[in-house]
């Protein structure tokens, strides 16, 4: 643990954390070298993880990377973290991310963008996003400041960062982690996971994260599998979906490329590739930032200044609201909310949030139709390696379309899995991502392995 903290140190340009809980991990420590010695060992005894600060930390400030929630202190721990200090995890503190989890480059925190810890080849001094949300997570993990870190990924958030900085990260099914005490951005797509160099890594920290929870209704009571003993290597007679959909005219060529390695891996391996359809994929990146917004709109809705964190005084309540709000919310978090609360307006609810739910169910059920036919899906993580820190894209939208492989998963509720797969011509990793049936990372974590 002290290792790992003198790394943190030395490593703060990065700006991978928010908090650092140096004290706290040190006792923890002492407290895991007892529990080793008396064989009481849990799974993950004094493994140095970092927490997103977007999961409760109870007397450990916890803000979303926001402004509104800057000196908020939660009474309570989240299920996850919970889960991973009971199995002997050691947190070295909270890592940074686009606020309210809102972002692909971790350019939206109010603490400060996070630091690529890999550089391009052709000029190491160009310093480059991490990606989002999860940035720091997937930062610190990269960096070597924590041996494993967990996510959350509401459309990507956990494999597209994990894609940028050449780490492995999960997003399990829906309900398959408990989303209790986790800052809430998009309830229906919102699902925690852990990232870490290798498979294993994943293997072993999601199995200690994941569980039923009575205090989150969507959490789904199924046991939780060893996720372990799943990596059998075997991975003869599996077959696996290659969409069609996932190849527009415009992918490049180092992205093609490396997908096309992961093809020939996989045949190499005894698997079969076979070529599907996904119809509606054209649809899922207007569906989500329709479905996103109007449940932000709804969730952010609680931060009035009375409840949560930072208030602004004003002559009334309504101007209290604002000012809190207008003070609090960073820009996108606020377009965020525009969108939201238009699609969800009396007058156009119908055309555009119901219509956004139909689509979402074509869309999942393209999946369960593809999923009669293979048992996992390969496709690239993001349409682009990590991108300049001072020259990524300025306008929202392009900004946006970096989501376009992970979301259709994220509306259909799969679980979702990148592993660094190669490298760009300018030496930067890539990622490529296996889809699986709901609830069944075992499969996804054997392809993987
Ligand atoms: N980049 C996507 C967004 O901005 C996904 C974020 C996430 O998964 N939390 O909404």
């Amino acid at each position: 643990t002290r290792a790992f903290l003198d790394r943190v140190a030395a490593h703060r340009a990065l700006n991978a954390f928010i908090t650092e809980t140096a004290e706290p991990a040190l006792a923890a420590a002492a407290a895991s070298d007892a529990r080793r010695k008396s064989g009481q060992a849990g799974a993950m005894d004094g493994l140095p993880i970092g927490v997103k600060d977007l999961f409760c930390t109870e007397g450990v400030r916890t803000t979303a990377a926001s402004k509104i929630l800057g000196d908020f202190t939660p009474p309570y721990e989240s299920t996850v973290s919970a889960k991973l200090k009971a199995a002997g995890a050691i947190s070295l503190g909270k890592l940074n991310l686009d606020e309210f989890a809102m972002g692909s480059s971790n350019k939206t925190s109010a603490f400060g963008p996070v630091v690529n810890p890999w550089t391009r080849r052709s000029d190491r001094s160009a310093r480059l996003v991490p990606g989002g949300s999860s940035g720091g997570s997937a930062a610190a993990v990269a960096a070597r400041l924590v041996l494993g870190a967990t996510g959350t990924d509401t459309g990507g958030s956990i494999r597209q960062p994990a894609a940028f900085c050449g780490i492995t990260g999960i997003k399990p099914t829906y309900g398959r982690c408990s989303r209790w005490g986790i800052v809430a951005f998009a309830s229906s797509l919102d699902q925690a996971g852990p990232m870490a160099r290798t498979v294993r890594d994943c293997a072993l920290m999601l199995g200690s994260m994941a569980g039923f929870d009575p205090k989150d209704s969507t959490s789904v009571d199924r046991a939780v599998p060893d996720f372990e003993a799943a990596l059998t290597g075997d991975i003869r007679g599996l077959r696996v979906g290659i969409p069609r959909q996932y190849r527009p005219d415009g992918l490049s060529a180092e992205i093609q490329a490396v997908w096309d390695q992961g093809i020939d891996w996989l045949r190499q391996a005894g698997a079969e590739p076979v070529e599907i359809d996904l119809p509606h994929t054209k649809y899922a990146l207007p569906t989500y930032y329709i479905v996103a917004p109007a449940e932000a709109s709804s969730n952010l809705a609680r931060y009035d200044g009375l409840r949560f964190g930072q208030r602004v005084p004003g002559k009334s309540l309504d101007e209290m609201y604002a000012k809190t709000r207008a003070a609090g919310f960073g820009p996108e978090v606020r377009r965020r909310i525009m969108i939201g609360t238009y699609v969800l307006s009396a007058g156009y609810y119908d055309a555009y949030y119901a219509k956004a739910q139909k689509v979402r169910r074509l869309i999942a059920e393209d999946f369960r139709q593809a999923f009669e036919r293979v048992d996992v899906i390969l496709t690239p993580t993001a349409p682009t390696p990590a991108f300049g820190l001072d020259d990524s894209p300025a306008d929202p939208v392009t900004m946006w379309l970096n989501d376009v492989f992970t979301i259709p998963t994220s509306l259909a509720g799969l679980p979702g899995l990148s592993l660094p797969a190669g490298l760009s011509g300018d030496g930067l990793p890539l990622g490529l991502q296996l889809i699986g049936r709901p609830f069944d990372e075992e499969t996804v974590f054997r392809v993987a392995g």
